[in-house]
């Protein structure tokens, strides 16, 4: 007997995997015993929000995992497409319809007992499989916090956008850390000043999603962490000194404009005009020292910015008079940003989301802005006018765990592997992802009863990709992931067109899909 507890979208598919495989499954639901603050009904695999799945053709990263799901034998997909409405190319059901037919049918099913009581605990034996969700009861919460860790337990999700790499313009955007600390690990979106202002108004005038009813303790929470409209609004240069901070990071293109300027330079104007040096940061010490005894004294006794008039201060002394600089100085003296002419204005940066560096993160985005509006926005940076989001930047109540420490591919817990979890708790995000996890990790289950080994899917394949992604990225900056084909390994040719990328992807997955659960039908006949 295995216990099934949450049944929403993973733990709908999980407990009918589980009975699929002949094993008797008892699936746990509170609702409507006790409501979630967000579902409305009673019924299984509720959809509490949109009533779609996302893109339904096959060369869409989530068209691609409706087709694996559906080749699987998922119960949630084969009623999404009895249930379908024209949602023109995305796969959207009648919500009332589906649920009520699915909750008919577990209930139904001989294996299958569907009772109506919260869980507060982990049961302490046996095979069991935890897919309670974004919004876990709190007494089971507390639970999972004390059983994985309070480190590795979120009740919120912060995340900032992940952007496609190859969709960043590597002609604007540079490698670099922050003070060339370490190996080049950001990619950096250097702003002029007159792009930071455009950017920073059309910040502060996009539009922002409303919060549920639920969610205006989450706005509380996230006093510490704010949404990057809020740091905007708080005043022009404000985001100067938090994320988009240019301290410590030089544009290589703009170096090359300085070398030029070099060559060009007279002497002669420099010394009639004893500032000039300070656009001149690669001359020699020697030279620096001639021209300094030429310098006008008084100039520079008279003017308290002098710091910006001794190009021999080393740059990490420049930075930390920079962080001492009170904004209020530097919007009255835009000439400030002469004291490096290689730092941009601003600088936006993303961080490598994945170990193949083909999803970035764009660091300190956490937003409440429409998903609309933040493509809008975040296009106007320079560099990312092209950038492919795969996903949004959010502030909501998410229950989840830190996946890549306490998981394997499996969907079994490390620490005790007769526990699996799926869907939104164990990171993954959508509707479609959290059915493929009830699906893997209700396969699993049964397995472990039926004394076989668990199985992963072929990383090829996006449901075996999501569970790899989840379970080896870094556990420092885990955050939820849907379906994409960043996630995926690079199909080792370089194909131009997207389309025809995306088409060969979804090939390599459906025939690695299909050879797997080949072999996999044999082994449990
Ligand atoms: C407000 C909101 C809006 C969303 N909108 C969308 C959207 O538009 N599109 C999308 O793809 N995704 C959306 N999501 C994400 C969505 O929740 C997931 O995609 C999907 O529902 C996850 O499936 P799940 O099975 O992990 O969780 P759920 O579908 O939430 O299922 C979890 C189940 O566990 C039950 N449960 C919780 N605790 C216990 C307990 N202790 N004992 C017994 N039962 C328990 C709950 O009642 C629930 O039925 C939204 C999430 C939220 C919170």
């Amino acid at each position: 007997m295995i216990h099934v507890i949450g049944g929403g979208l993973a733990g709908t598919e999980a407990a009918w995997q589980i009975a699929q495989a002949g094993v008797s499954v008892v699936l746990h639901e509170m609702r409507p015993v006790r409501m979630s603050p967000a579902h409305h009904s009673s019924e299984l695999a509720e959809l509490v929000c949109s009533n779609s799945f996302g893109a339904q053709s096959s060369d869409r990263a989530a068209g691609l995992l409706h087709e694996e799901l559906r080749r699987l034998g998922s119960i949630i997909i084969s009623k999404a497409d009895d249930h379908a409405v024209p949602a023109g190319g995305a796969l959207a059901v009648d919500r009332g319809v589906f649920s009520r037919e699915l909750t008919e049918t577990l209930s139904s099913h001989p294996l299958i007992e569907l009772r109506r009581e919260e869980i507060p605990q982990i049961p302490d034996e046996g095979v069991v499989v935890l897919t309670t969700g974004p919004l876990t009861s709190p007494a089971l919460a507390e639970d999972l916090r004390r059983f994985t860790g309070l480190e590795y337990f979120s009740f919120f999700d912060a995340a900032s956008p992940i952007v496609v790499g190859e969709s960043i313009n590597r002609d604007i955007a540079f490698m670099a850390s922050r003070y060339d600390k370490g190996e080049a690990a950001y990619l950096n979106c250097p702003m002029n000043r007159e792009q930071y202002l455009q950017f920073w108004q059309e910040l502060c005038a996009a539009e922002k999603a409303e919060l549920k009813d639920f969610e205006y303790e989450t706005a509380k929470f996230f006093e510490g962490c704010l949404p990057i409209e809020e740091i905007a609004r708080r005043g022009e240069d404000t985001m100067r000194y938090g994320p988009l901070k240019p301290v410590g990071l030089s544009d290589p293109r703009t170096q090359h404009q300085d070398e030029d300027l070099i060559q060009q330079d007279n002497p002669e104007t420099l010394i009639q005009n004893p500032k000039s040096k300070i656009q001149n940061p690669k001359r020699t010490q020697h030279q620096e020292e001639h021209l300094i005894q030429q310098d006008n004294p008084e100039t520079l006794i008279q003017n308290p910015k002098s710091k910006i008039q001794n190009p021999k201060r080393p740059q990490n002394q420049e930075e930390h008079l920079i962080q001492q600089d009170n904004p209020e100085t530097l919007i009255q003296n835009p000439k400030s940003k002469i004291q490096n002419p290689k730092r941009p204005y601003a600088v936006v940066q993303l961080r490598q989301e994945d170990k193949a560096g083909q999803l970035w993160n764009m660091v300190g985005f956490q937003t409440n802005l429409r998903w609309g509006e933040q493509k809008r926005v975040f296009r106007l940076i320079p560099g990312l006018e092209e950038a492919e989001f795969v996903r949004m930047g959010v502030m909501h109540r998410n229950t989840f765990i830190n996946s890549p420490e306490l998981l394997y591919s499996t969907l079994q817990f490390k620490k005790r592997p007769t526990l699996l979890a799926a869907g939104q708790l164990v990171g993954t995000e959508g509707y479609t992802a959290a059915a493929a996890g009830g699906w893997l990790a209700g396969t699993n289950a049964a397995r472990l009863v039926l004394g076989l080994e668990p199985v992963a899917l072929p990383p090829t394949t996006m449901m075996g990709a999501l569970f790899e992604f989840i379970s080896s990225a870094s556990p420092k900056h885990f955050q939820p992931m849907p379906p994409n084909f960043g996630i995926l390994p690079e199909l080792g040719v370089r194909v131009k067109s997207k389309k025809d990328r995306y088409g060969m992807y979804r090939d390599r997955a459906l025939a690695d899909l299909d050879h797997w659960s080949h072999k996999l039908r044999l082994s449990v006949a």
